[in-house]
């Protein structure tokens, strides 16, 4: 009885620990996606979701600030010139973008 239990019981837990492998894996690979993407201008590791680090987006001007930080249709246009003068070398301070 107990043996034929304990014979149930191993497959079972094999199989489960097969399943949650890849699952593992996953949830892995992107919490180091999320946490390796470097600051676009000094490449030190910046949040999820934001264009720069916290230090240089502080030295942005407030204007470059608050148009970066609007959602609209132009969001992606602004994104672009914020690269393009960041790969040009302007100093975040000069950085201007389109209101
Ligand atoms: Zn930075």
């Amino acid at each position: 009885m107990i043996a034929t239990a304990f014979g149930a019981a191993c497959p079972l837990l094999y199989l489960l620990a097969i399943a949650a492998i890849p699952y593992l894996i996953r949830r892995d690979h992107r919490r180091n996606a999320m946490a390796t993407t470097p600051c676009s201008s000094c490449r030190q590791p910046k949040g999820p979701g934001k264009y720069l680090c916290w230090t240089c987006w502080a030295s942005l001007s407030g204007l470059a600030r608050r148009a970066l930080s609007r959602r609209d249709s132009k969001a992606m246009d602004r994104l672009q010139e914020l690269y393009r003068q960041l790969a040009a070398g302007v100093p975040l301070a000069e950085i201007q973008v389109t209101p």
